[in-house]
């Protein structure tokens, strides 16, 4: 962790200093070895709360771009229990970054327990997995209600680079064969209505954030983030896709907004 109490205040980590957890009460040393990322822990004990991972650079930068009072701060539940949040934002909305793999039962009750929760998760592990095709036009946007894309599949030249049908041209949404449309500057579709939707593929992925219930930002340690969607398209099906948000963009929203779903929604 981050903080502890020392005095009753909240501290850093430094070298010879003793604490407190705020939450179980436990003593705490200072970690604050030359290769490591300087922290508190639990003295003799694990982490009291069961959920806590531990911190990376890639965890320390990211909570350091908030203010230090938004940064580990306990929630209460209804029911009495207690997880410490890497980050809730003034106006209320919780992050938490994740690093390592998770399972479904622990993202789904973070999930309930936080509710208003965003999931920032560190990419690099698997960023040759992931590959980023096609710009897609806005769901929203007029063009986007005449086209039914092919998924994106690595290695399938044609689908990196957008294959779709349309609506218009195939009236017979129950016939099999559908004529392609092959004619269309993949360009001029996207120029006024490109909003950061793109294809991808994700070979072997962790399947939890697919299934996410809440919002998935993946941080592949560029200037934006991936977020994992769903676009629905013009014969009511949808497929997986993702939005590019820059980081600048994502930081604006989440200090600014309330609610989840209102961040990057542009
Ligand atoms: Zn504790």
């Amino acid at each position: 962790m981050q903080f502890a109490l020392v005095d009753n205040i909240r501290r850093e980590a430094s070298p010879g200093l003793k604490g407190i957890c705020d939450n179980c009460g436990s003593t705490m040393i200072s970690k604050c070895g030359d290769r490591i990322v300087h922290h508190w822990a639990h003295h003799r004990i694990r982490n009291c709360d069961p959920w806590w991972e531990n911190e990376t650079e890639w965890h320390r930068k990211w909570k350091e771009l908030f203010p230090e009072r938004c940064r580990e701060v306990l929630h209460v539940a209804e029911n009495g229990e207690i997880h410490r949040a890497d980050v809730k934002t003034e106006n209320g909305i919780y992050i938490e970054f994740q690093h390592s793999s998770m399972n479904d039962e622990e993202r789904l009750s973070r999930e309930k327990f936080y509710k208003n929760l965003v999931w920032i998760v560190d990419g690099l592990p698997f960023i040759n997995n992931f590959h980023i095709f096609h710009g897609l036009p806005c769901s929203r946007s007029e063009v986007a209600k005449d086209l039914v894309w092919y998924k994106s599949k690595k290695g399938m030249r044609g689908t990196e680079s957008g294959m779709f049908w349309r609506i218009s041209e195939n009236p017979d949404l129950t016939s099999k064969m559908v004529l392609l449309d092959t004619k269309t500057d993949r360009k001029s579709l996207l120029e006024s209505s490109y909003k950061g939707d793109h294809q991808y593929d994700w070979v072997r992925p962790r399947q939890t954030w697919l299934e996410a219930t809440c919002p998935v930002y993946i941080d592949f340690g560029e200037e934006y983030l991936v977020k994992l969607e769903n676009y629905p398209m013009a014969n009511s099906s949808k497929i997986n896709t993702i939005k590019i948000i820059p980081k600048k963009r994502f930081l604006e929203d989440i200090t600014s907004k309330r609610f989840i779903h209102e961040i990057g929604d542009f």
